[in-house]
């Protein structure tokens, strides 16, 4: 450029060059720059990682290398309008033109003293004969110090000449205009070259005479004198040229600045791109890595690039990884193991027969067994995350049994034992509990844990096997002294009738009778409770237990003042029973209602299929209005001699439970029921 201004045709040459290069440039860059902005703006909109980095990164870029770049391009902009302005001004023109106006001056006073010469030599030689003049001519010249000086006829031919250069024959003819100038008479001088190119002053003048003849003289002008005004003719030519082009140079030298900071900001936006991703992949790759880790897959491993700071990064990452995909395998593996032992435990749980309820802290269920829901008849989800006074609430006929196992937990942190018994929708149930509060490694009492398991029909058996002893000890103790004393009385009787006086023997029949009777009436008693305690002999047969309970209602169907209403929701209900028993068992249960509505009233049989523990039972239900049961009463209602009669035996219930008992059925009082009293008979069906 700085050579370029010295020569505007170089300029020229290389500002094309420049504008060429430098569009080419840009454009190339500029769509490069758009290709990656592109693929930027879609990564941007597709949330990929890295991509945000990537963006603020080349923000922060270009805006430093704008910032810097432009405070630096209106400087040199600045710089260069100054700098160009103070090339041209005003002195400088001044002392140009001055330098012109001094040369010019020197040299038109040079011309007018040669002109002077001349005017001289044209007087000398006017009037005289050619010949002459010819002879004098070398030392015409010489006197002045010409280069050359020549005479001509009016017509323009050479009369006489003579030059410094002896060779030179021919002298410098004046031009055409030049020779109609002189021709008018007039005078002429001005700055000529000579043949070799040579700065010369140039004298015309006419020599006055008839026909006038014109002198031509070429001065030479001092070496020194021609170079200086040169220079200055030169420097003035090219200082006008470079005022000429100033407005067109500064734009230029604008436009080529402006298009170089716009190439090298392309290309630092550029270099910015590739730069920028370079650094960014690795962590990009990185963020993809802990996407990954972070949806579970541990085992990500990064490609190790480089070996710089960030290949550093990437590789801790993948130790990281490793070590955390170990780490979660030894997890998962335990995980595994617990879940077993869990499931193990869960199996051994479930398959106790025994309900297990264990507590968390301030008494809260943790886990219960099916046994424990089995047993206190509450639904699993009734149980877990609650807390016993919780349970309480919504299970009113456990609440005495959940209070005491509550003070017991409270109370004692040894193991315990007690027996209770509530009352189940199935009757009354007797449990054995055992307790205890556990504790952990550091002593702190974590939670407890409580067994129990239903004794009721242990109890039961217990019970009916003491029973049986009575019963065979009645019937051994009681009912074989009872004969004789039968055959006796009767003896008496017979032997003593017709010694004695009619009054005294009507008084020893009566006695007699009374004895007979008691023993009798001792004697059925013994029976019905041998009957009771005596092993069954069942004599089972398949039966349609509806047809069954048909043909026992209709023996009562004659009593006007007794209802019996029956609700069948099967047809046909088969089971395998012994049909003697079972009758027995219905009498029973009517003959109790009958008693307890004291002759009138309503009793409804409901005949219903259930599924329990996936069998199929026969659910029987008598209910009746009569006067109903109180809760001491259901506690041992079917245990034997108990009675609210007076003639009563307390065995009919007794024998009724040990009858359904023995066909694999249970019988209860329904105590949802208030109307009376309910009794709900499950046997299993075929
Ligand atoms: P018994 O009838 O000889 O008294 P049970 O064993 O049949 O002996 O009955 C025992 C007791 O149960 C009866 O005395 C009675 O108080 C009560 N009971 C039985 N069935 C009913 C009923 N349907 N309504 C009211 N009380 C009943």
């Amino acid at each position: 450029m700085s050579s370029a201004t010295l020569e505007s045709s170089e300029l020229n040459d290389m500002y094309s060059w420049l504008l060429l290069g430098n569009s080419l440039g840009s454009i190339i860059l500029l769509a490069l720059i758009a290709i990656n902005v592109y693929s930027l703006a879609r990564e941007l909109k597709k949330r990929e990682a890295g991509s945000k980095l990537t963006a603020r990164m080349i923000f922060l870029f270009v805006l430093l290398s704008i910032a810097p770049a432009t405070i630096v391009f209106y400087f040199s902009v600045q710089f260069l309008h100054q700098g160009i302005d103070s090339w041209f001004n005003v002195e400088l023109d001044k002392a140009m033109e001055d330098a012109l106006e001094l040369s010019e001056v020197s040299l038109d006073q040079r011309m007018r003293l040669h002109l002077k010469q001349t005017r001289g030599l044209a007087r000398e030689i006017k009037g005289k004969s050619q010949t002459l003049i010819t002879l004098e001519m070398g030392d015409i010249r010489n006197k002045v110090g010409a280069t050359e000086i020549a005479l001509f006829s009016r017509q323009g031919h050479v009369i006489a000449s003579n030059s410094i250069d002896p060779s030179d024959i021919l002298p410098q003819l004046p031009e055409k205009d030049i020779w109609l100038q002189a021709r008018q008479n007039r005078d002429y001088y001005a700055l000529s070259h000579s043949k070799d190119g040579e700065l010369l002053i140039q004298v015309i003048v006419p020599v006055y005479e008839e026909p006038p003849r014109y002198l031509q003289v070429l001065f030479p002008i001092p070496e020194r004198i021609s170079d200086l005004a040169d220079s200055i003719d030169f420097a003035f030519v090219r200082y006008q040229e470079m005022k000429f082009l100033r407005d067109s140079l500064k734009t230029s030298f604008l436009l080529v600045l402006s298009l170089i900071l716009l190439l090298s900001l392309l290309a630092a936006i550029w270099v910015a791109f590739i730069s920028i991703r370079h650094i960014v992949a690795p962590v990009k790759e990185l963020v993809k890595g802990t996407q990954a880790v972070a949806s579970g897959d541990y085992k990500k491993q990064l490609p190790v690039m480089r070996q710089d700071d960030l290949g550093f990064l990437v590789e801790s990452f993948n130790e990281m990884t490793q070590r955390i995909a170990m780490s979660n395998d030894e997890i998962m593996a335990a995980g595994t193991e617990v879940e077993h032992q869990r499931a193990y435990l869960e199996s051994v749980l479930s398959n106790l027969t025994a309900g297990v309820i264990s507590f968390g802290s301030s008494h809260k269920i943790r886990t219960a067994n099916q046994a424990a829901y089995r047993i206190l008849h509450v639904h699993v989800s009734h149980f877990v995350g609650q807390n016993l006074s919780e349970i309480i609430k919504e299970h009113a006929e456990l609440a005495q049994l959940l209070n005491e196992i509550q003070g017991l937990l409270e109370q004692s942190d040894d193991i315990w034992e007690q027996r209770f018994a509530f009352l189940g929708p199935n009757g009354r149930q007797e449990l054995l509990c055992r307790g205890t509060s556990l504790f952990s490694s550091l002593g702190l009492r974590v939670g407890a844990i409580v067994v129990f398991d239903d004794v009721t029909d242990l109890i039961q058996a217990q019970k009916n096997a003491a029973w049986g002893e009575v019963a065979k000890r009645l019937a051994h103790e009681i009912k074989n002294p009872l004969t004789p004393i039968q055959l006796a009385a009767e003896r008496l009787q017979h032997k003593l009738a017709d010694e004695l006086t009619d009054k005294s023997a009507q008084m020893l029949q009566r006695s007699t009778q009374t004895i007979v009777q008691q023993v009798e009436a001792m004697k059925s008693m013994v029976d019905d409770f041998s009957e009771y305690a005596r092993p069954s002999k069942k004599q089972v047969e398949l039966i349609n237990l509806n047809e069954l309970v048909n043909e026992v209602l209709a023996l009562y169907l004659f009593q006007a003042k007794i209802k019996i209403e029956t609700q069948f929701n099967f047809e046909n209900i088969t089971v395998e029973v012994d049909p003697v028993s079972i009758r027995q068992v219905i009498h029973n249960i009517i003959k109790n209602a009958q008693e307890a509505m004291e002759g009138k009233g309503k009793i409804i049989i409901k005949l219903d299929k259930v599924i329990l523990n996936n069998a199929i039972y026969a659910e029987l239900g008598i209910y009746d209005n009569g006067c109903g049961l109180n809760t001491e009463q259901i506690d041992t209602l079917f245990e034997p001699y108990v009675t609210t009669k007076v003639k009563g035996t307390g065995l009919g219930l007794a024998i009724v439970k040990k009858i359904i008992e023995e066909h694999g059925g249970v019988i209860w009082v329904d105590t949802a029921y208030t109307n009376g009293a309910g009794f709900v008979i499950q046997l299993p069906t075929i």
